[in-house]
């Protein structure tokens, strides 16, 4: 069946496993969505992070806050705020930003991007002009990619059918490669890469910071609770108290990991594949140009309707 095409964002022709919102304007990963979640994009993983992180705060600002802030004041209300907003917004973006998708071959060619994004990379991610892939694994490895790119680690990805850079890798939740591939998140529902990289630490460091903040307030409220106090306050208190603990220790140990990552210039793949490559730096390197523009108006004369 064949269906004649107008004009349509580039997104709406994406194929993997990736979703877009708000018109293009954030992606996801591809997770499956958690059934009972009314919002877009949530998967069972990712809805039980977000209400680790809403559900104390709740209790701590509902519950805690009034009495602390008689003591402490408005310093305190301002380091609070601060520090949850933070968390929330690096946690959103870590959540649908691009990680640093490389397009695959169809969209390329339908953006027509090949020559521009040749400019950005270096290389043909096409492989060599004339050439077209044979669709066995073994023959396009050795044919699809020039023998100066393959010394240098560039490989061939039979899904995307695009030469891929060496600290890039194909994400089988997401269904594309991405660039400096550091790990899928099913927690966030995205991968988190070369481009989101940053925001991924940044929550983890906010939300480390935030979560000392309100650990000591849960652990006051719980040693003070006296049987004076309403059975339904105690049992928050407590159920708060240790959950805000055990997620400060898991916050603790992922920010201590991704600090010695960093300082190691490896990301979570490399060291658990015990790749290197000569260090190179991961937090503190630029996060570069994307490599697609979902929101690109693409003019089709007709498109095969698969
Ligand atoms: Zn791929
Ligand atoms: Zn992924």
């Amino acid at each position: 069946m064949v269906r004649p095409a107008g004009r349509s964002r580039l997104y709406q022709h994406w194929k993997g496993r990736s979703k877009f919102y708000c018109d293009g304007r954030c992606i996801t990963g591809g997770e499956v969505e958690c059934p009972i979640a009314c919002l877009g994009g949530l998967s069972c993983a990712s809805l039980g992070a977000w209400l680790c992180i809403l559900l104390p705060s709740c209790g701590y600002f509902v519950f805690l806050f009034p009495s602390l802030y008689r003591q402490w004041g408005p310093k305190l209300l301002a380091a609070a705020l601060v520090l949850f907003t933070m968390t929330v917004g690096f946690l959103l973006a870590t959540c649908c930003s691009d990680p640093g998708i490389i397009p695959p071959r169809r969209i390329v060619l339908l953006a027509g991007s090949r020559e521009h994004l040749k400019q950005q990379l270096g290389y043909d991610l096409l492989g060599p002009a004339g050439l077209e892939p044979s669709h066995d694994q073994l023959i396009d490895a050795e044919t699809m990619v020039p023998e100066h790119l393959r010394k240098q680690g560039y490989r061939w990805c039979k899904t995307c059918e695009i030469i891929r850079p060496p600290r890039a890798a194909h994400c089988k939740d997401c269904d594309h490669c991405v660039l400096r591939f550091d790990h899928h998140c099913p927690f966030v529902n995205n991968c988190v890469g070369q481009r989101n990289y940053h925001y991924f630490f940044a929550f983890t460091t906010s939300a480390l910071f935030f979560a000392a903040l309100v650990l000591p307030a849960f652990m006051r409220a719980f040693s003070g609770v006296s049987g004076d106090a309403p059975g339904w306050y105690g049992w928050i208190v407590t159920v708060g108290f240790v959950a805000v603990a055990a997620i400060t220790v898991l916050l603790v140990c992922l920010w201590l990991y991704h600090c010695w990552l960093s300082l190691q210039g490896k990301t979570t793949k490399e060291h658990w594949r015990r790749l290197d490559f000569d260090s190179e730096p991961t937090l503190l390197a630029l996060p570069g140009p994307r490599l697609m523009q979902p929101r690109q108006w693409v003019e089709m004369v007709e498109e095969a309707d698969v």
